[in-house]
């Protein structure tokens, strides 16, 4: 064969070959019958029971955003106790242990929130009710952790030697921004290859970051006595017309990747009856699968808010959030992250399926370092952020059952060069 043969062969194996490590699912049915998914599965079954107590132990610490302290103990002691390496707390109180695969494998990061939105509440009882827990946090983030501490002891029982290196972090500040994953993330000298962010309800699958991007209108004007109104600048009034015009704006419900939704949710101002308010405000709350969409719709508020409040002589004070910006990886749907994991979920037979570029989790914070990222539902759900919220046993072991077959199929991803 000619050199220019080989060169032209080597070109098709090595196109071939990108193209069956990138988009192919790496799940096979058969996985389900090997020795590791067999002996994984029945410990979970016979710790059925450990599993629940111990899940209701940790829904029991308090865990408010800020105060996670008591949980990060206790993830740590666990953290020791199933022998993982590099295990400690981290400057913002992230708690970190390392299950180390061969070197050149790939870097995972897979993350669980200790922080619950409950300040305050300094009691947590759980109740127990046939399949169901009810207690505030049991389900966000607390179900996830139990299913990160039982993965991990059951891949273990089941002799699981991973070729990947998998850094497990369990993290502060969530809920209040991904406060203690942007300081890992940000830290961090090495680059991970994958994120799996274990949070949100099972079956919803996000591989794109939504973006926030609303805020507060303010408009001001002198005031006056109902009787002396006449000419008057009315912020009311101002408030009204701005928020008819804001409706006018495109927010485009396709394609996927596009998707946006604006609303205003709170309106007020004034403080008697018979005067024409000094003040009057409302709040928008945008959200945009895409960061260019957000920008446009962002500047479309700014011009109509200073347009109005020229027409009608009133100040303005705007704020829109800059801070937590939309992001997008290209192909992302089509990886073979994303495909894997769908297959998983059909496979288990997991009700309502849903998949979207439109996360909320600390997946998002993967995806803004041009990671590879994606959410892994913990159970399902009701009444989230509430204090009556429930969530359903049965779904944590189906969700234990996703991670535990995702990281076995992830063993056919190719190592890194
Ligand atoms: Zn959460």
């Amino acid at each position: 064969m000619s050199k220019r043969c080989f060169i032209i062969l080597g070109l098709i194996l090595f196109v071939f070959q990108g193209a069956a490590q990138g988009d192919e699912s790496l799940f096979t049915p058969k996985l389900l019958t090997t020795p590791l998914i067999k002996k994984a599965f029945a410990f979970l079954e016979q710790s059925r029971e450990e599993i629940i107590a111990n899940w209701i132990y940790l829904a029991e610490i308090p865990s408010p955003s800020g105060q996670e302290g008591k949980r990060a103990a206790y993830m740590e002691k666990i953290f020791k106790e199933l022998g993982l390496s590099q295990v400690g707390l981290d400057k913002s109180g992230n708690v970190q242990g390392v299950w180390p695969g061969q070197k050149t494998g790939k870097k995972i990061l897979v993350t669980a929130h200790l922080d619950t939105v409950f300040q305050g509440v300094k009691s947590i009882r759980v109740k127990r009710e046939g399949n169901l827990l009810k207690a505030p946090g049991i389900g966000d983030d607390t179900a996830s952790l139990i299913n990160l501490i039982w993965t991990i002891k059951a891949l273990q029982n089941a002799g699981f030697k991973p070729k990947h290196n998998y850094y497990f972090l369990a993290t502060v500040g969530e809920e209040i921004g991904f406060v203690g994953m942007k300081a890992y993330l940000a830290e961090l000298p090495r680059k991970f290859d994958l994120v799996l962010a274990l949070d949100g309800d099972l079956g919803k699958v996000h591989y794109g970051a939504l973006g926030f991007g609303g805020g507060r209108v303010v408009y001001r004007g002198p005031g006056a006595h109902t009787m002396q109104s006449r000419g008057i600048p009315n912020p009311a009034v101002a408030v009204a017309k701005t928020i008819t015009r804001l409706y006018q704006i495109d927010c485009p419900a396709q394609p996927l990747e596009k998707w946006t939704i604006l609303n205003v949710g709170m309106i007020g101002g004034g403080k008697v009856t018979n005067a024409v308010p000094q003040e009057a405000y409302f709040t928008i709350d945008l959200r945009s699968a895409s960061q260019k969409e957000l920008m446009r719709i962002q500047n479309e508020i700014e011009q109509i808010c200073r347009q109005v409040a020229y027409e009608e002589n009133v100040f303005l004070e705007l704020n829109l959030r800059k801070d937590s910006p939309a992001y997008q990886l290209p192909g992302a749907r089509n990886s073979f992250l994303v495909k894997t994991l769908v297959d998983i979920l059909e496979y288990l037979k997991i009700k309502d399926i849903e998949v979207d570029p439109l996360g909320s989790t600390e997946a998002n914070v993967g995806l803004a370092y041009g990671l590879l990222s994606v959410n892994l539902g913990r159970t399902y759900g009701r009444f989230k952020h509430s204090l009556r919220e429930e969530a359903e046993i049965d779904g944590l072991f189906l969700a234990m059952k996703q991670i535990i077959l995702l990281l076995a199929s992830l063993e056919k991803a190719p190592l890194t060069d």
